[in-house]
């Protein structure tokens, strides 16, 4: 029969407690400098050594030598209170879930009254705090209030919350947290190797993180997991198949298909991670989290070991291999959906079918990657509507290069990429963002980005200089877009359409013009920044469009000042908005950005 770990460990001294510092050092201060409070609450986290440090301070305040900070360890106290002692008659422990009432409290101020029978302080301390009653706290509040000189109070609580404030009030509050990975790890570490066990690499990782800050669950984990290994060998394939993580080894299996786009292979590594008995939640889980490593191992670069302490150096590679091939903008969607995933599994009553869709999503997410150029770029130009079909032509050559990602700007990437491009423009302004919010990528011409907002007043902050001197906050748009796809694009803005698009533009068109079908186009309205060179086919057709039709799609680039009254209708508007030039071939690659 073998003690528990986490008990044959149980810290005797604050230098033992690990990841509590900013506890134990005021603590320690405060008994070198003989300035302890009759009363003190210990909140925190399960496991991570509140009622450890509430003995450790009774040792400290009782020990023969003390008060001090470092208990001698040797007198009568010290013994008593250490691990294997049997406690000490003036230092009370009491189970506040059990002893929760008045009467429990009464009992308490009773012999609260005796002096302590030998040490120097009579000690209560009261463990699950919060569990006491109101009257009982009521019934303690004027002996915690106006203690006797020899008694002291130690709270330990979970919910510091629920603890009367009156009570609080009158103690001295240390929040006890959970201890940070890193720290836990190097604890265990030695911990293993104080006890001769072997354990192989990952396997101490998987302890820390499943013990999630605890010490006391890693310490128990840590336990069952020795005391099920023969020969004090833990390996990795028994401790990731008892703790219920996927396997690194099928998280990269799964990485490398969803790189690669390779549908056959990501169905095929999904279908493994079912035959083992693994809960799809876990799975997605476990995805998330690895994919938030490469994206750790991309940021930091040679830091990556360092912050990820106890991955290998080959995992260390691997992961940085996935962030070369996937990319960061990719690997950020990734997470997204995986996130989004994640949600809409709780609760599911089909866990395994929302983690196939997600496989199915992650796999679509993935194409844009593909460096298949040539396939893409035949389906962009032929999606246009039909009255747009010869647009993108004469813009295409000199806009695509100048941030040179290899690879195309999809629909599917813009639209994947909009939640991220949102965020990014929120990081820089507020005021822009709230504007942006709510719009949708209404359709991807080559470069040029159509944007559609609920209601076209709300495009008019994006024609707003940032400031004096500065451009406009539509400049903002496109850096955020660049920053995150690599592109950078056009955009024009429509209205989305509400219940019948006829309504938004019949409203504005003149009646009885006959260029009104071209106009009531259902996502592209009206296009005039991308209207082709003078002469070629549509040309007329979108000169008509401009002089007839409403500028409600104006680009918002080189517009400088606030417009209003935009929804007047006529050349004249368009030449006053635009500088006196209506749409020509150079006025669209004048306005390019690059
Ligand atoms: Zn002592």
């Amino acid at each position: 029969m073998v003690t528990a770990l986490y008990r044959r460990y149980r810290p005797e001294t604050f230098a033992e407690l690990i990841g509590q510092a900013h506890v134990t050092e005021p603590l320690q201060q405060a008994l070198r400098s003989d300035r302890v409070n009759h009363a003190y609450l210990f909140s925190g986290p399960r496991g991570c050594g509140k009622t450890t440090s509430a003995r450790i301070l009774a040792r400290c305040l009782n020990c023969a030598e003390g008060p001090t900070d470092t208990p001698c360890g040797t007198c009568p106290s010290c013994v008593e209170l250490s691990r294997d002692g049997g406690g000490s008659l003036d230092v009370v422990e009491i189970d506040a879930a059990s002893h929760n009432g008045v009467d429990d409290a009464r009992d308490l101020r009773e012999r609260a009254v005796y002096a302590p029978a030998r040490d120097r302080y009579k000690i209560f301390i009261l463990d699950e705090a919060h569990m006491v009653t109101q009257q009982g706290f009521n019934a303690l509040l004027k002996i915690v209030e106006e203690p006797p000189e020899h008694v002291k109070f130690i709270f330990a609580t979970t919910e510091p919350d629920k603890v009367i404030g009156t009570i609080r009030s009158r103690t001295h509050h240390y929040p006890f947290r959970l201890v940070p990975p890193a720290e836990a790890l190097s604890y265990v570490e030695e911990l293993c190797s104080g006890e001769s066990v072997a354990v192989d690499d990952g396997v101490l990782p998987l302890v820390v993180r499943a013990g999630g800050g605890s010490v006391r669950d890693t310490l128990s984990i840590l336990d069952q997991l020795i005391a099920g290994s023969p020969d004090d060998r833990v390996t990795y394939d028994r401790a990731v198949t008892l703790l219920g993580y996927t396997h690194d080894e099928l998280l990269a299996e799964a990485m490398t298909a969803l790189a690669s786009s390779d549908g056959p292979g990501t169905f095929g590594t999904l279908d493994k991670v079912m035959h083992t008995g693994q809960d799809p939640r876990r799975f997605a889980e476990d995805l998330l989290e690895y994919v938030r490593d490469i994206i750790i191992v991309d940021a930091a670069g040679d830091a990556a070991a360092a912050l990820m302490p106890g991955s290998s150096e080959g995992a260390l590679d691997q992961m940085k291999g996935f962030a070369h091939t996937i990319g960061t903008p990719r690997l950020s969607a990734i997470a997204d959906v995986v996130n989004d995933a994640l949600t809409a599994m709780t609760g599911a009553t089909s866990p395994k079918l929302h983690l196939e869709l997600l496989m199915a999503r992650l796999l679509v997410a993935g194409s844009h990657r593909q460096p298949s150029a040539p396939a893409t770029r035949p389906s962009v130009s032929t999606a246009p509507a039909p009255g747009q079909a010869s647009v993108p032509a004469p813009a295409a050559e000199p806009v695509a290069p100048p941030t040179g990602p290899v690879e195309p700007l999809t629909m599917a990437m813009m639209e994947a990429s909009w939640p991220a491009i949102l965020e990014a423009i929120g990081e820089k302004k507020r005021a822009v963002w709230s504007a942006v919010t709510g719009t949708q990528i209404v359709s991807l011409d080559d470069d040029v980005v159509t944007i559609g907002f609920p209601a076209l007043s709300g495009a008019d902050v994006l024609k707003k200089a940032q400031g004096p001197g500065l451009p406009v906050n539509a400049e903002l748009v496109r850096d955020a877009i660049l920053g995150v796809t690599g592109h950078r694009v056009r955009f024009k803005v429509v209205e989305l359409p509400k219940d019948d698009t006829e309504d938004v533009v019949s409203e504005e068109i003149a009646p009885g013009q006959p260029e009104k079908p071209v106009a009531a186009e259902p996502t592209e309205t009206a296009s005039w920044p991308t209207v082709v060179p003078p002469g070629s086919e549509s040309s007329t057709e979108s000169q008509a469009e401009a002089e007839h039709s409403p500028p409600e799609d104006q680009p918002v680039e080189d517009i400088e000042p606030p417009i209003n009254g935009l929804s007047q209708v006529g050349e004249a508007v368009i030449r006053e908005v635009l500088g006196g030039e209506l749409i020509s071939e150079h006025r669209v690659d004048d306005g390019e950005v690059r």
